[in-house]
């Protein structure tokens, strides 16, 4: 008995009510999304669970992709059976065989999703276990700890029988809540920003500031990497690089050395906000961290966060470092983080940058340079282009993702 479908189970978003059916739409879109490569395979979509057919696909990778999904709580390799016991006895029986081994212990747990079943779960437990009993020789029961657990799922159209469940990435599918900018440098934190505000199911579009000639083509590769890392979540992600430099030059050339990094903060954020309004972003994300470096102050917040009104959220402004770390090991943008690539903001970081900037003093020294013109030139130049897990693909060829 071959299995021939993924069955997947959706956790906290069966719990949403109304908003039900706006979140499986979305994920069955990302499912979709990261599988695009598996052209046999079949979604069908289901109030209470989503099954992938295989037609002859192997199992294997489509799995490994499932695990980065959001929105999934769990899924299991199954096989359909039809709603008679001969047929659960049969069926249980083969997939229990094929990875027992003598000595292992097993039990069958039952899930009556339809209650017109002529059978009740002690019913189908019994018959089932009993069959398996009389057909394996060694094989033992335990209901507390089985190394194998049979599962059966009776459904009002068919029964689905499986053997393993494997955790899902949780949280809500990506887009359902939304899009946001996500200011995305080449450091350890911004990722990992990027990655626990997917989780939440927000659709991430990246914003990256590069000052060439100051930061180089690797810094931006380096970018580009940490995006692909990130759109195993999603499928893809948007990318947006914006020319710096002119703001940079002006900034050190014009502003008190100790406010240079919270001007420099200031025009970044009002870029983005410009980038998020013409893109339809709801809110704009940031790996900032409480008390991490001097801009992440709550006076520099005070001092930055003056430019807009959007939303602006900080999934890691109460972590430590060590916390961050974590994530980012997991999610395998670590080590590209670390890559020692130059950053635009600390090739012109002074020694010593304010740590409680005054929001009037800023506004003061600001009030001189046309930065109105700058930004609108660099929001001008803007580059875009969407990677996915493979290479980056240019706008061009990718319009109607845009
Ligand atoms: P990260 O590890 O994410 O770079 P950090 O601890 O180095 O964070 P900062 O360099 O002060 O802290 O940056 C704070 C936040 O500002 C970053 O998390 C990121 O969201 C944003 N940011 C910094 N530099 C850039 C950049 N070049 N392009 C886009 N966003 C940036
Ligand atoms: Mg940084």
């Amino acid at each position: 008995m071959k299995y021939d479908r993924i069955l997947i189970r959706y956790g906290e978003l069966s719990t949403k009510g109304r908003n039900r059916k706006h979140f499986i739409t979305h994920l069955k879109r990302n499912i979709r999304e990261v599988l695009k490569d598996f052209k046999n395979i079949h979604i069908q979509g289901g109030h209470d669970r989503m099954y992938i057919l295989l037609n002859g696909e192997d199992s294997d990778p489509i799995m490994e992709k499932l695990t980065s999904v959001f929105g999934i709580q769990s899924f299991s390799l199954a096989v359909r059976t039809e709603r008679n016991i001969q047929d659960i006895q049969r069926v249980g029986l083969s997939l229990v065989e094929q990875i027992f081994e003598s000595g292992k212990t097993f039990k069958v747990s039952t899930r009556r999703g339809d209650k017109s079943f002529e059978y009740d779960t002690n019913d189908i437990n019994h018959a089932v276990g009993g069959h398996i009993l009389q057909n394996i020789e060694n094989i033992k029961v335990d209901v507390k700890n089985p190394d194998i657990n049979l599962l059966v799922d009776v459904r009002p159209d068919a029964i689905y029988l499986s053997c393993e469940v494997i955790q899902g990435a949780g949280g809500l599918p990506v887009g359902s809540s939304g899009k946001a900018m996500l200011m995305l440098s080449g450091g350890i934190d911004s990722p990992v920003a990027g990655y626990l505000t997917m989780k939440r199911g927000v659709q991430i579009e990246a914003v990256h500031f590069q000052s060439p000639p100051f930061t180089s083509e690797r810094a931006k590769q380096k970018t580009i990497d940490l995006a692909k890392k990130i759109s195993a979540f999603s499928g893809y992600v948007k990318m947006h690089f914006v020319p710096f430099t002119k703001i940079q030059e002006t900034i050190h050339k014009h502003i008190p050395e100790g406010y240079s990094m919270t001007a420099t903060r200031r025009m970044m954020l009002r870029i983005t906000d410009e980038i998020r309004r013409k893109n339809d972003g709801l809110a704009i994300v940031t790996g900032e961290s409480l008390g991490q470096v001097a801009s992440q102050t709550l006076e520099s917040m005070i001092a930055i966060n003056d430019v807009t009104a959007t939303p602006i959220l900080r999934p890691l402004i109460s972590m430590d470092k060590l916390e961050i770390i974590d994530i980012a090991k997991k999610i395998d943008t670590f080590d590209i983080s670390s890559l020692p690539y130059e950053d635009c903001c600390t090739i012109f970081t002074p020694p010593s940058p304010k740590t409680r900037p005054k929001l009037s003093k800023i506004q003061y020294y600001e009030s001189d340079i046309d930065f109105d013109t700058l930004i609108e030139e660099a929001v001008n130049n803007v580059e875009t282009i969407i990677v996915s897990s493979e290479d980056p693909i240019k706008s061009e060829q990718f319009s109607d993702l845009l």
